[in-house]
């Protein structure tokens, strides 16, 4: 079955057909770097992180760009974020810029978030920005207007057609009736006049501004994948002004289509004061910080959490919600152990318990189905959850499961759970952070139960089991060892 993609300009299922075979062109658009990254950013940014995951698992060349926007994203006062950062606490804009795009890589590593092939910045890309606005002017899109230039809606019947928005017809005179620089209400602003206090400040033949936010997309994404590319995705509260933007200034000035498929991911959510979902975001003030959330949970979870809904969907996030999701990833993840330990001392061969082969086979099968079809986490995930429930049988049976069948049941669950979905650590010893430390500190006391057992101490080793009980860890001595839980 060929990959399938919920492309919103149109808004059907289309089969995904890349531009040139075999490889994958994707622009995303990145965070504005005025403040720490909060756990709707782990929504966004981990659907495109199993995206390209995916894209690349089934052999496709991918070229992932997804922008760092450090000028031009204004506040509805018209003010910079990151000026008024940079004011609010008394340091420079590219401080304030450099503080945040570390905190954003920092985050997104701990979440095992692949860093993109390229982060280009809005700020180093401005002669590229100045050459696409001069352009529209040329072709007639845009105009200069006292020292700012801003795109004209009306000269691009297709404005709208992302968002379904549609600009009013202006009524004939109407137009002397909009006050101040712009023709229509509608326009946009490509390049901004720098008041003589604003310090992100450029030369540009319209004389010192900055460049506004949307244009530095359609001017990089050019740079880096082409007037053409393939996938172009963001969040959905985007979609309008942003995204309608960006395709009118890029098919207007390189009159060829922008992107071929557009994927918008649904917002993360938090329950207001009356129960009613709203979305989670830094002008809002209802939001939680990605570092916060990682000191509580463990980076699987949050993804596991954030997968647990098609990336169209909205999720909401409310207390208790990744306690859920943390319980669903130990269940498979206990079995991903559980297989480890046996084989350890499993016997050479395909031994006994080869009949779960069948459904290991199938488990690849429908993980691969549910991620043709536009990428649906849920149905992927259920589908591990199943070969747990099989695997959990097969080897708390007592059955003396041969080295082949164990490892292609590993390899199922690090190729699908790990490398696509990213839950699956590759090591125990490497499950991240503080899951990492004390993985080993519990193998540890294991060890020195098994010690204290040897030399019929018992009593150290109950101290030992209750003392982990104490702390959430479970044992429990089976014949080839002792495995542990977490619950
Ligand atoms: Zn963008």
């Amino acid at each position: 079955m060929p990959l399938r993609i919920y492309n919103v300009l149109g808004r059907e299922k289309q089969d995904f057909e890349p531009i040139e075979p075999g490889k994958v062109g994707i622009y995303v658009c990145g965070p504005t770097v005025y403040d720490f990254p909060h756990i709707g950013h782990a929504k966004t940014y981990t659907a495109f992180d199993v995206v390209v995951r995916y894209l690349r698992y089934t052999g496709l060349d991918v070229l992932y760009v997804q922008n760092i926007t450090d000028v031009g994203h204004l506040l509805d006062t018209e003010e910079d974020r990151i000026l008024k950062k940079a004011r609010q606490t008394q340091s420079k804009p590219m401080q304030v810029v450099e503080t945040y795009t570390k905190a954003y890589f920092d985050a997104m590593d701990a979440l095992g978030v692949g860093r993109p092939d390229i982060s280009p910045r809005a700020s180093g890309h401005i002669p590229e920005q100045i050459k696409l606005i001069e352009t529209l002017i040329r072709k007639e899109h845009a105009y200069v207007s006292e020292g700012s230039v801003y795109f004209d809606v009306t000269t691009d019947p297709d404005y709208g057609k992302l968002s379904n928005r549609r600009v009013e017809a202006q009524a004939a005179g109407s137009r002397v009736e909009v006050r101040g620089e712009k023709r229509n209400p509608e326009d946009f602003a490509l390049w901004k006049r720098a008041d003589p206090e604003h310090i992100l400040r450029w030369d540009s033949p319209w004389g010192e501004g900055f460049p506004g936010w949307h244009v530095e997309c359609s001017a990089m994404a050019k740079k880096y994948l082409g007037a053409t590319f393939d996938i172009h995705g963001g969040g959905i509260d985007n979609i309008f002004p942003h995204n309608e933007s960006e395709i009118a200034q890029s098919e207007c000035a390189n009159e060829v289509d922008f992107a071929r498929y557009w994927m918008l991911v649904g917002s993360l959510m938090v329950p207001d004061r009356d129960g009613n979902p709203v979305k989670m975001s830094k002008s809002l003030g209802n939001f939680v910080t990605l570092a916060d959330a990682l000191k509580k949970y463990r980076p699987e979870a949050i993804r596991m959490f954030m997968l647990s809904v098609h990336y169209s969907n909205p999720i909401t996030y409310e207390d208790g919600a990744i306690d859920g999701a943390e319980r669903g990833w130990e269940r498979i993840y206990n079995a991903v152990r559980l297989t480890r330990r046996a084989m350890n001392s499993a016997p050479a061969g395909s031994g006994d318990g080869s009949a779960i082969l069948d459904v290991v086979q199938k488990t690849r099968a429908d993980f691969a189905a549910a991620m043709d079809d536009d990428f649906t986490t849920p149905l992927a995930i259920a589908t591990l959850q199943e070969l747990t429930r099989e695997v959990n049988t097969l080897l708390n049976s007592g059955t003396a499961v041969g080295l082949d069948v164990l490892n292609a049941i590993h390899a199922a669950y690090t190729d699908l759970g790990g490398t696509v979905l990213g839950l699956i650590p590759e090591h125990d010893a490497a499950a991240g952070g503080d899951g990492a430390r004390e993985g080993a500190l519990i193998e540890l006391l294991i060890k020195m139960r098994a010690e204290a057992r040897v030399n019929k101490n018992w009593a150290e080793s109950d101290r030992i089991r209750n003392e982990l009980a104490k702390v959430g860890v479970t044992l429990e001595d089976r014949p080839d060892g002792t495995i542990w839980k977490t619950t």
